[in-house]
């Protein structure tokens, strides 16, 4: 999902037209309990913000676009290199590889290298003990697919599946959805070595109205298992280096924020390298403007998880019977878009972002699948809340 905020960030690149022609217009986030109770309804439009929806996105076209701007921009790139670990040598930062060579120094590094970065050696990684079995399948609009709905369904917090739109990769690719079961690390070697019918009977007894995905997966091999991993570096950056992105901390996707919160640490080194008059002035003045936003957003993940990933029967139950209708109060509902748009706590502002124009992107999206398909007329689906159109 990308969220405004990184969204915003895109918009000034001038790559978020680009990139939301590639995705799907993501209205609102619904999830129901076994019994359909609702336990999460969360459309954008409760933000106060008119025009602003998430988009649904294969992660392969976010980085096609930003891989293009790179080689356009005549940024060298080198491949086929493991970053083991960097040192410092005369003011200037290298990177050491794994087959023993050192680059030329730096005057700066920036560890993306996501959340087991060698170069921030010595710090738990903290895998958490759900992950997830996902897989992109094809769809087309004869499919009963709610466009414009990131959708779940739950037993507990135990079991979880969920469908995402993600769009189109490019021209001549189908249209497509991301589809996820929760499942335990400890579990995945026992869902590998049971048969596949078995599964799919467990995800059909949970949500039967998936089963022309469930037809379209032959194979355990169309399933790749996401670990997370929750965890914050104790030291966001150092001598001429500053960690970005999963680098400097990383939690479970339930908010949907990892890639956008990169994004922004992206574009606050861009800004402060700008402004500051020496580099280590930069990364701590980069630093300084992510912090808070990056320790509230760790905060809220880590306590939102386990309503939606854990064993305590206690966590749903409270998802349940306290978020789910105290959600529908205005603030609060207000409150639960500002979270899971990535705007809780201003981020934008003190990065000199805005909001993007979201009538041209919502005109990018609408191109995009109208070339698709010439009867294309949008089947959006409301959720319980009525101002979710
Ligand atoms: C299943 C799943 C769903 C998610 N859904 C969302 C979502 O909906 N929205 C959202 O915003 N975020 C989501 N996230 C989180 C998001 O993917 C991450 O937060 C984001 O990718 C972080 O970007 P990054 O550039 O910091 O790190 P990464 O995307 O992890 O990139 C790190 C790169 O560094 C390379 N690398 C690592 N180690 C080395 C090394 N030693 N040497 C050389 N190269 C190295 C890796 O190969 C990789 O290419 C999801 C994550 C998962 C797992």
């Amino acid at each position: 999902m990308l969220q405004p905020t990184g969204m915003a960030v895109l918009a000034r690149m001038g790559l978020a037209e680009e990139v939301a022609a590639h995705g799907a217009r993501i209205d609102a986030l619904l999830g129901l309990e076994e019994h359909g109770r609702t336990a999460l309804d969360a459309p954008y439009a409760r933000l106060g913000a008119p025009g602003v929806f998430g988009i649904g996105i294969h992660r392969a076209s976010l980085f096609q676009v930003l891989y293009d701007a790179v080689n356009a921009a005549g940024i060298a790139v080198e491949t086929s290199r493991e970053v083991a670990s960097s040192t410092v040598e005369h003011g200037q930062r290298h990177l050491v590889f794994a087959d023993g060579k050192r680059s030329p120094g730096h005057d700066m590094v920036i560890d993306a290298s996501g959340w087991a970065s060698r170069i921030a050696q010595g710090e738990q990684h903290g895998l958490l003990p759900y992950g997830a079995l996902w897989a992109s399948l094809p769809v087309t609009r004869a499919d009963p697919v709610a466009w414009n709905l990131l959708e779940q369904r739950y037993r507990r917090a135990s079991q979880m599946v969920g469908v995402l739109p993600i769009g189109s990769r490019g021209s001549g690719q189908p249209e497509e959805v991301a589809f996820f079961w929760s499942l335990r690390g400890q579990d995945l070697d026992r869902w590998r070595a049971a048969p596949l019918e078995r599964w799919k009977d467990e995800v059909r007894a949970l949500w039967p109205e998936t089963h022309f995905l469930l037809d379209r997966i032959t194979s355990h091999d169309q399933l790749t298992y996401a670990r997370y991993a929750h965890r914050t570096a104790r030291r966001p950056g150092g001598d001429r280096l500053i960690r970005i992105g999963d680098a400097w901390h990383s939690a479970s996707p339930q908010l949907g924020q990892g890639a956008n919160m990169a994004l922004l640490d992206a574009w606050g080194i861009a800004q402060a390298l700008r402004q500051a008059h020496s580099i280590n002035e930069a990364t701590s003045l980069a630093r300084r403007w992510r912090g808070d936003h990056v320790q509230l957003y760790q905060a809220v993940t880590a306590a939102f998880t386990p309503m939606f990933q854990s064993d305590a029967p206690m966590w749903p139950w409270l998802r349940d019977r306290v978020m789910a209708p105290m959600s529908k109060l205005p603030p609060v509902a207000r409150l639960q878009a500002s979270l899971m748009s990535g705007l809780f706590g201003w981020p934008l502002p003190v990065l000199g972002l805005d909001l993007p124009d979201y009538s041209a992107l919502a005109s990018a999206i609408a191109s995009r699948a109208a070339a698709l398909d010439q009867s294309y007329s949008p089947t959006t689906r409301q959720t319980s809340l009525p101002d979710a159109s």
